[in-house]
């Protein structure tokens, strides 16, 4: 047949969550304390053009999704991928071993946003987005239960932990495949 089991040596991980939560943060400490790489899919998107122009109701690019699978796919058949992304419903299944959805109280995500310069309607926006757990369940109707992780983003101690603890799965993952 023509399906084939991943044969990638290093894992691929998504990070995401709603804008705000820490994705980009969380991110660069895990790829700065492993050997993943740090893919930021907005910037991708913006520097390569993989979109259909700028939407000014939702002030965001239009991503062209197509685009952006076919700009990922080699590089992550190849594995050892960090990808931080706020949309997570168009990518394969096939390509990630972990999901990891960052969450943050929406008095803590609230100040963040406005820190932002984002316009009241997108800060609005954003808050109802995670206080309805959206994201989250596009990652549960997206991916296996079991492979999905929900982390506690409100501080820096949660982002101290949470790059720790998948450090140390990334670790397992690896070791698990090496006899
Ligand atoms: P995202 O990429 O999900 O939009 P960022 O990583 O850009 O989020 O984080 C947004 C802002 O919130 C940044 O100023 C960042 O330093 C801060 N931040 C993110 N996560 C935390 C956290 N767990 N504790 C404290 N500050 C955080
Ligand atoms: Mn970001």
């Amino acid at each position: 047949t023509n399906t084939q089991l991943p044969t990638r040596r290093l894992p691929n991980i998504l990070i995401t969550g709603t804008p705000g939560t820490g994705k980009t943060t969380m991110s660069e400490l895990l790829s700065a304390a492993t050997s993943l790489q740090h893919i930021n899919v907005g910037d991708l998107v913006k520097e390569k053009s993989l979109h259909e122009g700028w939407d000014d109701e939702f002030q965001c690019y239009i991503v062209d999704e197509d685009k952006v699978c076919d700009e990922l796919e080699d590089i992550m058949n190849r594995g050892g991928n960090v990808v931080d992304f706020h949309t997570v419903d168009f990518f394969p299944e096939r390509w990630f071993d972990l999901v990891v959805v960052l969450r943050t109280e929406n008095g803590v995500l609230f100040p963040r946003l406005e820190a932002r310069q984002y316009s009241s309607k997108k800060i609005e926006e954003n808050v109802t987005a995670e206080i309805m757990q959206v994201i989250l369940e596009d990652a549960r109707n997206s991916y296996r239960e079991d492979i999905i992780v929900e982390l506690s983003s409100n501080t820096v101690e949660d982002m101290e932990a949470n790059v720790e603890q998948v450090r140390e799965w990334a670790e397992e993952w690896v070791k698990a495949r090496m006899q």
